[in-house]
């Protein structure tokens, strides 16, 4: 049984004549199917064999996280990447390259791959066996290991924990060490040859992986079971904790400091903005903890801290005010971000349960939204507030901004993001346009412009979504029109276009296919925020003594108060 609708001629000619673009996306000739042998289940494009896709979650389909991922933490946090938060695998990794070279291994990188992930199962082994990291313990590869340190009894057999190229090094921490001049990675040309290896970039590097080596010289592991066979006994691996541990760098106080100042100071070889941005974000958060110490584990307390802050630094072109207003204008975008993840999800479950098979004009489904979607009552300030499609969108503005005086946008945002509530997003939103203002009369050059103006390629950033938001409400118009503007323009048009370009893969919630829209009901609606880098930012300052607990209350430790003072004073 051949289907021949129009669309299905169109695509077996171009399949004929190799590859080509439908719709904008491109077909590999062969790639699509002629004959569709079982009727397409409803709601699947029925112009092309569904088994040549792949359903995938799509995880930004608003693409919205790649701003915050690929634009914003950039330029906030430059060398640290979300998984790279342990201090002491800096050293660990340069301890273990300089072995190689001292060892004269063979210098060819599937041998340095093997080597390195070989040491690093060793050492994860030994992490989760530190007495003081107990349960917490999380080294590279814990998934695999942890079962395999489980069971042995007596002596931990060897191993690999991470399968890919050069292991959790490869994965995690090799960039960020390139970034900080510590590494230099094999194919880098050398005397007009590429390295076949990857090689300690500088004295500063060697220095660390000395200090890492005086920590550890003693231990029966390094001496005795250091690139050997054998399994490893239990006790062994204990001793070695107690000193190589992940949680004891700071014990460490030669070697600490060497590693504090990779991260820190401004040295040739190194990018000097890159280290004031990177010492800028670590000593936000410990000046900001010097009032709200909850900021140094809890990112919402950080969030909550950092708006708090906005507002004193206007007019400021301080380093201090340049720092806050980036990160407010980051945690600015995510709200934006969440406002729209309520819609989204108010405007998916409408279109799974009402929309019929074979989709619906555009047009229909926003009459639809305005008649379902536009009427809730919802908290807001001490009380709650009853909505419905007809108020003017200004009158409701006036009213959020009036009750929520006092309250945090974090304090909104934890209140709201869970809403099923498509309107509970539009609260969001308001609130985030009136509280804006605060920033209207900044320059061009502040912090808050620079990152509020990182947009991505079918959203615009804080700025510009700020910008049309305003003029859509300089319109004066009611709720309805103001549900079905945001609805149509950051909703439904960013989602059909974004889900376009990952063809084959299928990650569309929903589509335009000629003049109807359509929905599935897979993949999942819900996504979150993009890792902002505060949980690295809080294990690497805990690890390098910048803060630490002291009787259950965390604390910016001496070298944190260093830090702070030598960033914004
Ligand atoms: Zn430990």
């Amino acid at each position: 049984m051949m289907r021949c609708d129009i669309l299905s001629l169109i695509v077996i000619c171009m399949i004929r004549g190799g590859s080509t673009s439908v719709n904008g996306f491109k077909i590999k000739g062969g790639s699509v199917g002629i004959e569709i042998i079982k009727p397409a289940p409803s709601g699947w494009p029925e112009w092309v064999d569904r088994h040549q896709f792949t359903v995938k979650d799509g995880r930004d389909p608003l693409g919205l996280e790649t701003i915050t991922t690929d634009r914003i933490v950039p330029l906030l946090v430059p060398g640290i990447l979300a998984l790279s938060g342990r201090a002491r695998y800096v050293s660990l990794h340069l301890f273990l390259l300089d072995e190689f070279a001292r060892r004269r291994l063979e210098p060819t990188a599937a041998n340095q791959s093997i080597y390195m992930r070989r040491c690093e199962y060793d050492f994860g082994a030994a992490v989760l066996l530190c007495e003081r990291c107990g349960a917490e313990a999380a080294p590279v590869g814990a998934m695999t290991l942890r079962p395999i340190v489980r069971r042995a009894e007596h002596e931990v057999p060897r191993g690999f924990s991470v399968d890919s190229d050069l292991g959790g090094y490869g994965l995690y921490y090799r960039t960020p060490l390139r970034e900080l001049g510590l590494v230099t990675q094999r194919g880098t040309p050398m005397d007009n040859r590429p390295i076949p290896i990857d090689l300690l970039a500088s004295p500063r590097a060697e220095a660390i992986a000395d200090a890492f080596r005086e920590a550890i010289k003693d231990t029966a592991f390094y001496r005795q079971y250091f690139l050997g066979q054998e399994p490893i006994p239990r006790a062994v691996l204990q001793a070695f904790a107690r000193v190589g541990c992940l949680c004891r760098l700071a014990e460490s106080p030669h070697e600490v400091d060497l590693v504090r100042r990779a991260f820190f100071e401004e040295w040739s070889g190194v990018d000097p903005e890159a280290v004031r941005r990177r010492r800028q974000a670590f000593a936000l958060m410990l000046r900001l903890a010097e009032t709200t110490p909850e900021v140094l584990k809890d990112e919402a307390w950080h969030h909550r801290a950092t708006l708090a802050a906005l507002e004193s630094t206007v007019g400021e072109s301080s380093a201090w005010a340049t720092t806050v207003q980036r990160w407010a204008a980051l945690y600015g975008k995510e709200y934006y971000q969440d406002g729209l993840l309520v819609l989204w999800r108010g405007v998916n479950r409408l279109g799974r349960e009402h929309c019929p098979p074979d989709g619906m004009p555009p047009s229909a489904f926003l009459d639809l939204v305005r008649r379902r979607l536009s009427s809730a009552s919802l908290p807001l300030g001490a009380g709650t507030v009853a909505l419905d499609g007809a108020q003017p969108t200004n009158q409701v503005l006036n009213e959020v901004a009036r009750r929520t005086v006092g309250q945090s946008l974090e304090d909104l945002r934890s209140a709201y993001v869970g809403s099923k509530h498509a309107l509970a997003g539009i609260l969001m939103l308001l609130a985030l346009c009136d509280r804006a203002r605060v920033m209207d009369t900044v320059s061009d050059h502040s912090g808050w412009q620079e990152i509020s103006r990182q947009g991505g390629n079918s959203q615009p950033g804080l700025h510009g979504f700020i910008s049309r938001f305003r003029a859509h409400l300089s319109q004066g118009p009611v709720l309805a029109d103001t549900l079905a503007w945001l609805v149509q323009n950051f909703v439904i048009r960013p989602h059909d276009q974004i889900a376009t370009t990952k063809l084959p893969d299928f990650t569309f919630r929903f589509r335009l296919e000629g003049d109807r829209l359509k929905f599935y009901d897979s993949p999942g609606i819900e996504f979150g925020l993009a890792d902002s880098r505060h949980s690295a930012l809080s294990s690497l300052g805990r690890d390098m003594d910048l803060w630490n607990d002291v009787d259950g209350i965390p604390r910016v430790m001496a070298a944190g108060r260093d830090l702070v003072r030598a960033t914004f004073i």
